[in-house]
């Protein structure tokens, strides 16, 4: 059971809960270097290996959704 965040009513017990992102925001992620371990396809050593970082966007706010207002959410 819960409580939808938009129209505030309760939903019964047993029925799938729809959270929706409702915000994001860009975000960055610097190169780090020598950070993983892996195996040296070869040798099978451990070697530590680079992470390449990237962009994207991560999650700021989302909202536990009824089935009607997470349709309507989507479709907006
Ligand atoms: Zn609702």
């Amino acid at each position: 059971m819960y409580r939808c965040e938009h129209c505030k009513e309760v939903v019964g017990p047993r029925i799938a809960i729809n959270r929706t992102v409702v915000e994001t925001r860009p975000v960055k992620y610097p190169v780090r270097e020598k950070v993983n371990r892996a195996r040296h396809p070869r040798t099978g050593r451990i070697i530590f290996v680079d992470d390449h970082g990237g962009e994207g966007h991560e999650t700021v706010r989302e909202l536990a959704l009824c089935a009607r207002c997470a349709t309507a959410a989507r479709s907006a």
